[in-house]
């Protein structure tokens, strides 16, 4: 594979949907060598230009080109014998198979022929070798990590010869550090000559990943930036063509003046330094920054799971402890980072797992109380709309926004006052995540206060009262409600101060 020369070209890619067209005019140019990201809003087009090229929808117009011929793609067969392979979101292996087993499932009776098992698990060594992964092709797909999982697509895709790899939002279920796996992993694929088209809303990532970016907007390429002129504003503003100032007026929402917390000089390692405020009962405060720039230690510190090296906690005027237990008897929760390594056990019911913080309220003398613990479930899956509802189900098996409404459910079924989110909805569909924006709501409406951590800009400007971004380890400017865009808040994370936002 040759670096710099063109891999994939569209040109003109027209598509409708019943008479709306949703790509009108697409050029789309991906290098051998090239990490190519691929932007905009969403309903912009990314996903439906992926699926022409992958032959799942046929397109009204336009060619596409692989290594500068015209190439009919009529299905994914087409597209996969051109190099083409796509990482979907929803990764397709077999839990119950290995990783040999799941990288040549369809292929050996497709077009292999009958493999045997001793050569499909040499060819997988082979590539494993070729790509520095760390990975067993002997292992169960299921004792897998989700990053893991992501690479044996991978190397799926790569055993078919893939020369084009593309990735949905390969990031959208996975914890910070197996996307820094799964960078690392690009990098390697990149460096072999790979080209690669990497859709996805987080520039944090594009900025460490592409070579190029294309940025769409309403079914139109609207830029291609290469890599020295991707910048928060830039993007931000291409993707959403002007400043997002529909109305957002809410009623105004009451505080709860006697629930409050205040944070006071906080400092913890280099991560955060002299971080002070108060959050009051009644509101939702989001805390926006880029990845690393100490959120996930601020709420850890509040909950009691990290020990701060200075400063003060106060919880209705009274410095908070230092012991979760106690804690949470005073009405904390927490809904950590990575719900599948902190937030619950998988192997577990449902029943367990949300019954495991309120042990307080269920046992006598150390016992817990089965007919209780079973009416709690039971009311939380109703009260949640928890799927499927049969409390003996272990959590592991349900999908990430069930999952996450367990680890909600166990702390809302308590009445928390106050309750620390880390990036609530991440790897959650879209239906439920209004269902867990709806219970934030309803929450904080009692009196309870909600902190927020997200870094989902669509997330961080519509939910939140207030907007708290950091940026170094401190906080750095502040918004309201009203006042908060998305680029806006984008630049306050990237350490630009903005006309909207307040100075901290
Ligand atoms: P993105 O991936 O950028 O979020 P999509 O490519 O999924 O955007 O969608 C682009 C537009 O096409 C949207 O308006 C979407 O509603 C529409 N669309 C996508 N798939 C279909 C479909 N199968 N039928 C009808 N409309 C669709
Ligand atoms: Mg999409």
């Amino acid at each position: 594979m040759e670096k710099d020369r063109v891999l994939l070209r569209t040109e003109g890619i027209f598509k409708q949907f019943n008479g709306v067209t949703v790509l009108d005019d697409v050029n789309l140019e991906i290098k051998y060598g090239e990490v190519h990201a691929l932007m905009g809003e969403n309903g912009a087009g990314k996903s439906t230009i992926i699926k022409i090229i992958t032959g799942v929808y046929a397109k009204d117009g336009g060619d596409v080109f692989v290594d500068g011929e015209v190439v009919a793609i009529n299905n994914r067969q087409d597209a996969r014998a051109r190099g083409i392979s796509v990482i979907y979101q929803e990764l397709s292996l077999v839990p119950a198979l290995t990783v040999t087993e799941n990288i040549f499932l369809g292929q050996e009776i497709e077009h292999r022929g009958l493999l045997s098992k001793k050569k499909m698990r040499e060819s997988v060594r082979a590539l494993i070798g070729k790509y520095a992964f760390e990975i067993d092709p002997d292992a169960v797909v299921d004792s897998l990590s989700m990053a893991q999982r992501q690479m044996v697509e991978i190397l799926k895709a790569l055993s078919m010869d893939a020369k084009l790899i593309i990735m949905d939002e390969p990031t959208s279920s996975l914890s910070a550090a197996e996307s820094e796996k799964l960078f690392d992993t690009i990098d390697g694929l990149r460096e072999k000559g790979a080209g690669i088209l990497y859709v996805s809303h987080r520039l944090e990532e594009v900025y460490r990943l592409s070579d190029r970016l294309t940025v769409m907007r309403d079914g139109r390429i609207v830029a291609v930036l290469d890599r020295s002129e991707i910048n928060a504003k830039t993007v931000t503003t291409l993707m959403i063509g002007r400043e997002p100032r529909e109305s957002r007026a809410r009623s105004g929402r009451d505080l709860f003046k006697d629930n409050y917390l205040e944070v006071k000089h906080l400092s913890y390692g280099k991560l955060l330094k002299d971080v002070s405020f108060t959050a009051y009962g009644g509101e939702i405060l989001g805390i926006g920054g880029l990845v690393g720039s100490g959120r996930t230690e601020l709420v850890r510190c509040i909950y009691g799971a990290a020990k701060q090296d200075g400063g003060e906690i106060l919880f209705n005027g009274r410095p908070v402890s230092k012991r979760i237990a106690k804690n949470i008897r005073m009405g904390f929760g927490l809904v950590p980072e990575d719900r599948r390594v902190e937030g619950f056990i998988p192997v577990q019911s449902i029943e367990k797992n949300i019954a495991i913080a309120s042990h307080d309220r269920l046992s006598r003398l150390g016992i817990v109380n089965a007919r209780k613990e079973t009416r709690w479930a039971e009311d939380a899956i109703q009260n949640y709309d928890i799927r499927p509802k049969n409390r003996h189900m272990p959590v592991a098996n349900l999908s990430g926004g069930n999952q996450q409404k367990v680890v909600l459910g166990r702390w809302l079924s308590r009445d928390p006052k106050l309750l620390l989110l880390d990036e609530p909805t991440v790897g959650v569909d879209v239906g439920v995540k209004a269902d867990l924006y709806d219970f934030m709501r309803k929450l904080a409406q009692s009196g309870a206060i909600i902190i927020m951590v997200s870094s989902d800009l669509f997330e961080l400007t519509h939910i939140s009262d207030r907007i708290l971004v950091m940026h170094g380890g401190r906080f750095f400017e502040e918004f309201t409600h009203d006042n908060a865009s998305q680029t806006s808040v984008l630049l306050a994370a990237s350490g630009e101060h903005t006309e909207e936002g307040r100075a901290l």
